[in-house]
């Protein structure tokens, strides 16, 4: 166990979740961060021990696990497991992303649904949190089979979710594209239009903003700590990782607010752009042709690929934005970023950072926003999209944009008051953990046991 869990309580739950949840790396280094950082809280708060509050919170209310069966094009049938982990309702109806990817199993899921609940919390917005998506690759695959993947698996899914119940979004490998095959099949199955997924198309109850979401807000978090110390994005040098919908529109964001983005990724591996990455030509590889970021290189004059993506933790920057997937950053990484003169680490990706690098950031005391905070900007801008489907509105992008800024302003400022408050000012991992707990702890109180 790489976390310190002084308190002989938290101590025992961790051990407790370890035993009933074998195998499940990602969603222990999830818990474990969380259980760290909630000591300072247990010694205030016995109410919330002898309520199981914790206990309780580390065990998801549902999983649903499931059998998606589908055709390719050559007349093959093939099978994948579909998940959805409904971890806790306490505060709103469960809201979380739908991941389409290989490596998705049971560990990820979960680590996911747990985040998402303290993100959730955080957004001040009333929303649960779940996870959900499956082991399916959409790479390689044609339309016409990511169409019917998709179909067959909200034939399924359909059962467990509503506008009061369970609300799905995009995340890895799920776009716009794919959620509107899902919301189609929702409706033909249910006949009713109901906000029950979003990241919808603006054509069908979609809002503004909500494709540049996560990405803006990762630099509206950022700007608000470097804010704090006086500082900006103004003239600053910045690496983002991944190359898909959350890394584009931070790039974007950042090259708006004065920064120079010197470099992207994807799975392969990174291009350097010395002159500043032109953000347009990345959309056009990536959200148009589905491409590689190799053939950025092939495109611009003077940028550099290399082969294999974690390399672009060596190049200097001042600003790094990890914007991939889990564990994309290390310590090793982390080490060479801060020799490299890095001072601001915003997480796009959720848990970008292993546990190790995390402790390299908050010992070095650069600015280091976790993604529970900092990628928070996506679901806050889902939950306006319900907001708007519910009043039957449509706000302005301008509109929107506002209130997200002011959400990510808040998700800064509460985080940091419960990092003051709980004694270790300034680190927004506690912080983030304590604030986003705390009012699901009250919720799950106030609202009893069931015996
Ligand atoms: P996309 O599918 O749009 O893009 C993912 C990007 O990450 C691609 O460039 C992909 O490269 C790269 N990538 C995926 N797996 C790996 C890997 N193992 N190593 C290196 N690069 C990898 O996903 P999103 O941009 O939506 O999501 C990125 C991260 O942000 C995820 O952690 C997600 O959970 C998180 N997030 C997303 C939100 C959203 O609104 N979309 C909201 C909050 C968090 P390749 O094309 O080669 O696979």
């Amino acid at each position: 166990m790489v976390f310190v869990l002084k308190n002989e309580y938290l101590a025992k739950v961790y051990a407790d979740v370890e035993k009933r949840n074998p195998n499940e790396p990602e969603f222990m280094q999830a818990v474990g961060e969380v259980l760290e950082c909630l000591e300072p809280v247990v010694a205030k708060r016995p109410d919330l021990v002898k309520t199981g509050i914790i206990e309780r919170m580390v065990e998801p209310e549902r999983m649903i696990t499931f059998r998606v069966t589908w055709v390719d094009d050559k007349g093959n049938v093939r099978i994948n497991r579909g998940y959805r982990v409904q971890f806790n309702s306490a505060i709103g109806p469960y809201k979380g992303g739908l991941r389409f990817h290989p490596s998705v199993n049971a560990s990820i899921m979960k680590f996911l649904g747990f985040e998402q609940c303290f993100k959730n919390s955080l957004t001040t917005l009333p929303m649960g949190g779940g996870k959900g998506g499956s082991d399916f690759d959409p790479k390689g695959k044609s339309e016409a089979e990511i169409m019917r993947f998709c179909q067959s698996f909200m034939t399924e899914l359909q059962r467990h979710i509503g506008q009061f119940t369970d609300v799905p979004a995009g995340d890895i490998g799920v776009g716009g594209r794919e959620i509107g095959y899902m919301y189609g099949q929702y409706m033909r199955i249910r006949n009713e239009f109901t906000g029950v997924l979003t990241g919808k198309g603006l054509a069908y109850g979609g809002s503004l903003i909500r494709t540049q979401a996560t990405g803006y807000g990762v630099c509206y978090f950022a700007e608000n700590m470097m804010a704090a110390k006086g500082e900006s994005f103004m003239g600053k040098t910045v690496v983002v990782s991944g190359s898909g919908n959350v890394a584009i529109y931070a790039a974007e964001k950042a090259q708006t607010m004065g920064a120079k983005v010197v470099a992207m990724s994807d799975s392969d591996g990174y291009i350097y752009d010395k002159d500043g990455i032109q953000v347009s030509v990345v959309q056009q590889i990536k959200e148009v042709e589905r491409g590689r970021i190799k053939e950025y290189a092939d495109r611009v004059k003077g940028a550099v690929y290399t082969q294999g993506c974690r390399g672009i933790w060596s190049i200097p920057c001042d600003v790094a934005l990890p914007c991939a997937t889990q564990n994309e950053l290390n310590a090793e990484e982390a080490e060479l970023l801060l020799k490299n003169g890095c001072k601001v680490v915003s997480e796009g990706s959720n848990m970008s950072c292993t546990a190790e690098a995390i402790t390299v950031f908050l010992k070095a005391k650069i600015l280091f926003g976790p993604s529970k905070a900092s990628n928070g900007g996506g679901v806050a801008t889902s939950g306006l999209e319900m907001s708007q489907n519910s009043l039957r509105l449509s706000w302005s992008a301008e509109e929107v944009d506002e209130k997200l800024k002011g959400i990510m302003k808040s998700i800064y400022e509460n985080s940091y008051a419960a990092s003051k408050e709980f004694g270790d000012e300034g680190n927004l991992v506690m912080g983030a953990n304590i604030a986003g707990f705390l009012k699901i702890a009250e919720a799950m109180k106030a609202q009893g046991i069931a015996y």
